[in-house]
């Protein structure tokens, strides 16, 4: 089926013969749509088949004329429009004249072979950047984009890089950054006392030894700072686990080359491609081997993926080329708090945590994460979304009054808009200790500033304790409250630029739903200015409240609670049972009993936490969604029978428009306790668990008939469970919308709000 791709390049893509190569690179595949320059960048869609669609979008990064450069590339994969024929459309003048804020962006080829050519005068020098490549976004303080607005004003250009800055002719051309070893920031290498143990490439040589002498060692980067350790030394890896108080979360990794990524893991087309991206994101791949040398078990405990990035500041490369085997690089900061971006600030907050801190005199303007990215079915799904892509904007459909929108609570993310331009900020983090909270306020006001936004509006949660809508209920303006999974479906609605109407799948962990419980597995038809919920899974008690998010056996007690009684108490050959003491239990029994903190849910999160507490897998997480990542992993994803299930009412009623539908996991839960008791292999127990669910939302999409549906939510961030429901639907007919640019979970809230309240028509000028 023919597919369309909206595309936006930005960088030194103008006057540079940009718009004619994608002219011919479409008319050489056969592919039908339009380009043009704007004054964001030059936009494009292709229409074609997929195959002919994926050979233009890698041939336009490997052909593209000599004297371009891609600073950035975003794309979305789209419904067609049925255009016929290719055509250079005329500029657009009519868009917002507005200055764009970059990203940062990775080392360019360029200025790697100078860092490593010993003739060149920035031989080694770990601030070397050019027009196409450098800090951007993490150091601006206000627009226009001058050095006087970057955190580089303290430095003075000496008169090689004057020249340079001067020269229209040079790559350095107005490159904020430029700097060289004679005028621009320097490295340090300290102790956790504070001390210097030496400067320039004595610092990189000795962080080198501490390295691989098993010290943990903290490096100011671009966005902050990292914590990293010999990824190959199991006892390194163990010291910073516990110093981080970080059980079995597992660790990203930065290896010095793709070659050595592709020994570790297998790497397809498309994950190459975002690996070597100047956004240089964290990239999910799937191990090769369960060992290896390079990298200890405990980097990535029970967990078939790797999170790994290349280097991409110049003192990354150097410090790689130096160690020469994989890192783990993980966030400096301690848990729930914000990135460290100021070293002396790193030395008092990672006390304790690095031996030894690699710093430098550029400061950092805000904390901004590696991005992670994963591929599902040849497509890049954002997880994470921060350096390399923040503070690009998203489009409206129509313009809207200037916004604020908040977001959640966890993975938190702003977002503001202005006209039709929907400006989404970096991964702000949990807002779960006051210093992440104190960040999230600093950024709003920030990004505001930045922007030149004024907000006439703001959107928050409906929750109304989250700390995001306690600060949007204490701001001047209109305040509207946007349910958490009316959120997520319409921030895959705008992503994906899908016109109403069309079914919305929110299967996420917990957010306040419109009748006061806790929702999670909800169905949406979106129609004429509404969000209308029409299907969800059928409730059951949690335990506990947010400690049922902490154990998974919480819910599993929940779910047998709702189907046996009291009864399910006595059920100690299952292991969640027994994994509670009798006392717990005499306890949770009066919880259950009483209904006291207990509250209702009709969360797909929990269910599949609790299925994981029933097959053994998984009875207390240590991080946010281990359970369900671990039994996703037990899955044997070979072809299985679904387990049944109830949808209710059974057949369409007289007022089939009116009855919300229910999709009962009793007979699931039976069968799976069924097979748990007959010992049946829990792979495959957990394969047919992944089928079912995604059955269960082909079957509900089949009665609210409906052409097309779009997957939102936390959930979705499971790639079993996408790729079977993705599938499932497809196969009945049904168009399949997921996440590409704005992550699943609840990274996109923001984004989500304001859409949603544009749909409902809150926002009006
Ligand atoms: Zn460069
Ligand atoms: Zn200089
Ligand atoms: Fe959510």
């Amino acid at each position: 089926m023919k597919q369309r791709v909206h595309g936006v390049i930005r960088g030194a893509v103008q006057g540079v013969g940009f718009r004619p190569f994608v002219y011919r690179l479409a008319l050489e595949l056969g592919l039908d749509g339009w380009v043009n320059n704007s004054s964001q960048g030059v936009f494009f869609e292709a229409e074609g088949e997929p195959e002919a669609l994926t050979t233009f979008l890698h041939r336009l990064q490997s052909d593209h004329p000599p004297r371009a450069f891609i600073q950035s590339f975003e794309h979305a994969v789209l419904d067609p429009s049925g255009a016929s024929g290719f055509t250079i459309r005329p500029s657009d003048p009519s868009g917002e004249k507005t200055a764009l804020v970059m990203p940062d962006i990775a080392l360019c080829d360029e200025c790697r072979s100078e860092l490593f050519d010993p003739g060149n005068r920035r031989y080694r020098y770990p601030f070397v950047n050019c027009t196409n490549c450098g800090p951007r976004y993490s150091i601006i303080t206000a627009l226009p984009y001058d050095r006087p607005n970057t955190t580089m004003h303290g430095f003075t250009m000496c008169p090689a890089c004057r020249r340079e800055y001067d020269d229209p002719a040079d790559r350095r051309f107005h490159a904020q950054p430029n700097a060289c070893p004679a005028c621009g920031p320097h490295i340090e290498l300290w102790d956790a006392q504070g001390a210097a143990h030496g400067m320039h490439d004595e610092a990189l040589t000795a962080a080198v030894s501490a390295l691989a002498g098993g010290s943990i060692l903290a490096v100011k980067g671009i966005g902050g700072f990292h914590l990293m350790a010999d990824a190959g030394s199991e006892p390194a890896v163990r010291r910073l686990r516990e110093r981080k108080h970080r059980e079995e979360k597992p660790f990203a990794l930065m290896a010095p080359s793709l070659g050595l990524i592709n020994d570790l893991c297998e790497v397809d087309e498309e994950e190459e491609r975002l690996l070597s991206a100047p956004e240089a994101p964290i990239v999910l791949l799937r191990r090769r081997k369960a060992q290896s040398l390079y990298v200890a078990s405990n980097v990535a405990p029970h967990n078939p993926y790797f999170g790994i990035m290349v280097p991409y500041a110049p003192l990354h490369h150097l410090l790689l080329a130096g160690f020469g085997r994989p890192v783990v690089a993980t966030s400096g900061n301690l848990s729930d708090e914000p990135l460290c971006t100021d070293e002396h600030e790193a030395l008092r907050r990672l006390a304790g945590v690095a031996d030894y801190f690699l710093v430098h005199n550029r400061p950092i303007t805000r904390h901004v994460d590696d991005s992670i990215v994963r591929v599902s079915q040849g497509r890049a799904m954002m997880l994470r979304r921060a350096r390399g892509y923040a503070p690009l904007p998203l489009r409206l459909p129509a313009p809207v009054p200037d916004t604020l929108a908040v977001g959640a609570h966890l993975k938190n993310t702003i977002a503001l808009s202005r006209g039709r331009d929907l400006f989404v900020s970096q991964h702000l983090g949990d807002l779960e200790t006051p210093e992440a909270f104190a960040a999230f306020r600093a950024e709003t006001a920030q990004l505001q500033g930045l922007f030149d936004v004024h907000p006439s509006a703001v959107v928050s949660d409906s929750h109304p304790d989250y700390l995001s809508s306690t600060y949007a209920a204490s701001r001047p303006g209109a305040h509207h409250r946007i349910q958490h999974h009316v959120a997520h479906v319409a921030a895959c609605m705008v992503e994906n630029d899908i016109a109403p109407p069309f079914l919305g799948v929110a299967w996420d962990g917990t957010g306040l739903g419109n009748d006061g419980s806790i929702w999670g597995g909800e169905f949406f038809v979106v129609r004429d200015g509404r969000f209308e919920r029409r299907a969800h899974l059928r409730t059951f008690l949690l335990p506990g409240g947010d400690t049922a998010a902490r154990e998974p056996r919480r819910s599993a007690l929940g779910l047998l609670h709702a189907i046996a009684g009291d009864a399910a108490f006595t059920w100690e050959d299952l292991h969640p049972v027994a994994a509670f003491t009798p006392a717990e239990r005499s306890t949770l029994r009066q919880m259950l009993d009483r209904r006291f903190h207990v509250p209702v849910t009709s969360s797909a999160g929990r269910l599949f936490d609790g299925v994981s507490a029933l097959l053994g897998v998984r009875q207390r997480n240590t991080f946010e969604g281990q359970a369900a990542m671990e039994l996703e992993w037990s899955a044997r994803p070979a072809l299985c029978e679904p387990y049944p299930l109830n949808i209710t009412p059974p057949e369409p009623g007289s007022n089939a428009l009116a009855e919300t539908l229910i999709i009962d996991w009793e007979p699931l839960v039976r069968g799976i306790i069924a097979d748990v008791r007959e010992g049946i292999d829990t792979g495959v127990i957990a394969g047919r668990f992944h089928r079912t669910m995604a059955a269960a939302i082909c079957q509900v999409a089949r009665r609210l008939e409906l052409e097309r549906v779009a997957l939102s939510g936390g959930c979705f961030q499971n790639a079993l469970l996408s790729r079977w429901t993705a599938g499932m639907l497809s196969d009945a007919g049904f168009r399949v919308y997921m996440h590409q640019r704005i992550p699943p979970n609840d990274g996109g809230i923001a984004v989500g709000q304001i859409a949603a309240a544009a749909y409902q028509g809150m926002l009006k000028f």
